[in-house]
């Protein structure tokens, strides 16, 4: 049976500082140390490094979904999350992240069998699946994510 994957956005497949950095200079100063809530953050910020070809590949060897938070208080992050996605990962039927974007803050109640997440929070220490700890010693880079997922794989 395939296994089930959540895959994370925020420092996971999206690099947030790099959208803090494309803010205008009013915006920046007017929400700094609430970067989440500045309208229209969330499609500026790059892929991390080697995450929309980890992501391809993981669709082709799990049921692979992404699994992110949008703040509360910043209604564009919702719609600017689902544009990211379709920006990186393609909006077709044929790619790889095709209606797979959950946005939730109980990351606990999907099911399944890995979620890679750099947090503990909204629920992932609840997980029933293993959590691979993304940026933690071991899980730095998606390279060491792909050489632990690759022989797990009961798909493709
Ligand atoms: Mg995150």
């Amino acid at each position: 049976m395939t296994k089930t994957l959540y895959v994370d956005l925020d420092n996971t497949l999206v690099d947030f500082v790099s959208g803090i950095e494309r803010l205008s200079a009013s915006d920046r100063a007017e929400f700094e140390g609430r970067y989440d809530d500045a309208p229209g953050i969330f499609a500026l910020m790059d892929p991390m490094p080697g995450a929309v070809q980890a992501y391809r590949e993981l669709s082709q060897l799990f049921d692979t979904y992404i699994l992110s938070t949008a703040p509360w208080d910043n209604p564009s992050a919702w719609s600017d999350k689902l544009l990211w996605v379709k920006r990186h990962l393609g909006g077709e039927p044929d790619d790889p992240a095709y209606k797979r974007l959950i946005l939730s803050h109980h990351k606990n109640l999907n099911r399944g069998d890995f979620i890679v997440d750099d947090r503990t929070a909204r629920g992932v220490d609840e997980f029933e699946g293993e959590h691979i700890h993304f940026g933690t010693e071991g899980w730095a880079t998606w390279s060491e994510v792909l050489d632990h997922l690759r022989p797990l794989a009961t798909k493709g």
